[in-house]
């Protein structure tokens, strides 16, 4: 080990994340099909990916993505407003537009690059950019590095929230998870749409988890709530979870495409997405609209596992989606949990601070249209052992 002033430093931190039972690795898996793993030579069942409707192995997904390489090549070489932006890019960015109902889509590397331009593009300075307790890390990031004023509300809280929008200056920005990701409830976005009509103030919605399960043909969360354009005018999607690919989009108007197209950075200095992974995500689409049958094993499994739980006196979060999550309390006994699962075969992995609040660890479980009604079966068993032990 080296000697220097900077790795004392670094080793001090380590160690004390350690006993506090933060500290983080990672897991090196083979991915073996569905919802198989294995891990060190063993065979588990993941019950921690975002792969919701089991597509990331599905064969019309993966031969689009094979013959596109052929086309297109394996990368995109430049960015998006220089040479990277091909007849791939545009045709998800049309197909995906008409998905989701609205009149353009920009297609991004990620979600947190996608989220990062949003908050960049439409705040600055003077305004202000309101977001739930719990959003996703990365539409903190984005008020934060938009240098507007940053206001959190309590977690789902309505009265909270319009305190936060009165107190508001400049030019406001209200930016919320549709579900959230740590807990799996939805935001009163019927409430939160409303109000920000009272206000003339912009709504965003990250319906990253959304998009593909919920709302007729997967159209997502908001669609399934009735909510349109005038209701939120930006829109954030992925294609890394229930499409089972990678890279993400913004929909929204005309102006607001364009204006992203002149403003957001993290579009705008990085590399395009390679067009292959278009052509997989426009093979994803068309797979996830016509994906029914999934999304209704989904909402069985959901029903089983919470079902299942409720007559163990599992601690389940009220959720009615595929994340469900299981309170635990303390880091070292959400690590313990997880530990003891995987002995006997599951995959689920300890969400921990600062991921969550402090004496708010979790484990994580995540179903996915992959999963049989057996594996469900046996997790719950798993779980009733584990808690005896
Ligand atoms: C996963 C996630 C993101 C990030 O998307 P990536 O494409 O993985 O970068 C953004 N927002 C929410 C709510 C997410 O769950």
């Amino acid at each position: 080990m080296t000697d220097n002033s900077l790795d004392r430093l670094l080793q001090a931190r380590l160690d004390q994340a350690r006993q506090d039972s933060l500290y983080r690795t990672r897991r090196t898996l083979l991915p073996q099909g569905g919802p198989l793993v294995s891990m060190n030579g063993r065979s588990l069942i993941n019950f921690c990916s975002n792969d919701y409707l089991g597509l990331k192995d599905h064969p019309e997904i993966l031969s689009a993505f094979k013959s596109a390489i052929d086309e297109y090549g394996a990368g995109s070489g430049a960015s998006s407003l220089v040479t990277g932006y091909t007849t791939a890019h545009a045709a998800l960015e049309e197909e995906l537009a008409d998905f989701v109902g609205r009149e353009r889509v920009l297609l991004c590397s990620t979600g947190y690059m996608a989220n990062l331009g949003v908050a960049t593009s439409l705040a600055g300075r003077d305004d202000t950019i309101i977001e739930d307790r719990l959003n996703h890390a990365s539409l903190i990031d984005g008020a934060r590095l938009s240098g507007a004023n940053l206001k959190r509300y309590q977690h789902a809280d309505i009265g909270s929230f319009k305190q936060q929008l009165k107190q508001a200056t400049g030019d406001v920005l209200v930016m919320s998870d549709s579900l959230f990701s740590m807990d799996g409830d939805e935001a009163p976005l019927a409430e939160l749409a409303e109000q920000c009509r009272l206000r003339f103030t912009t709504l965003m919605v990250d319906d990253a988890h959304g998009i593909g399960v919920m709302g007729p043909k997967g159209s997502g969360t908001l669609v399934a709530r009735g909510l349109d354009t005038t209701d939120v005018p930006v829109l954030v999607g992925t294609l890394g979870k229930a499409f089972g690919t990678f890279g993400a989009f913004i929909a929204g108007s005309d102006a607001l495409i364009d204006t992203l197209v002149q403003r957001a950075r993290t579009y705008i200095y990085t590399t395009a997405l390679p067009p292959a992974l278009a052509v997989a995500g426009r093979a994803a689409l068309g797979v996830v609209r016509a994906a029914d049958e999934r999304r209704e094993q989904l909402q069985n499994l959901i029903h089983q596992l919470r079902e299942g739980g409720r007559q163990l006196g599992l601690n389940f979060v009220d959720s009615q989606t595929p994340i469900q999550p299981l309170q635990v309390g303390e880091a070292q006994q959400a690590l313990n949990l997880s530990n003891s699962l995987e002995a006997l075969g599951f995959l689920v992995t300890p969400i921990r601070p600062p991921t969550v609040p402090a004496g708010t660890s979790r484990l994580r479980i995540t179903l996915s249209a992959s999963h049989g009604s057996e594996d469900v079966e046996r997790l719950l068993e798993a779980l009733d052992q584990c808690r005896e032990n």
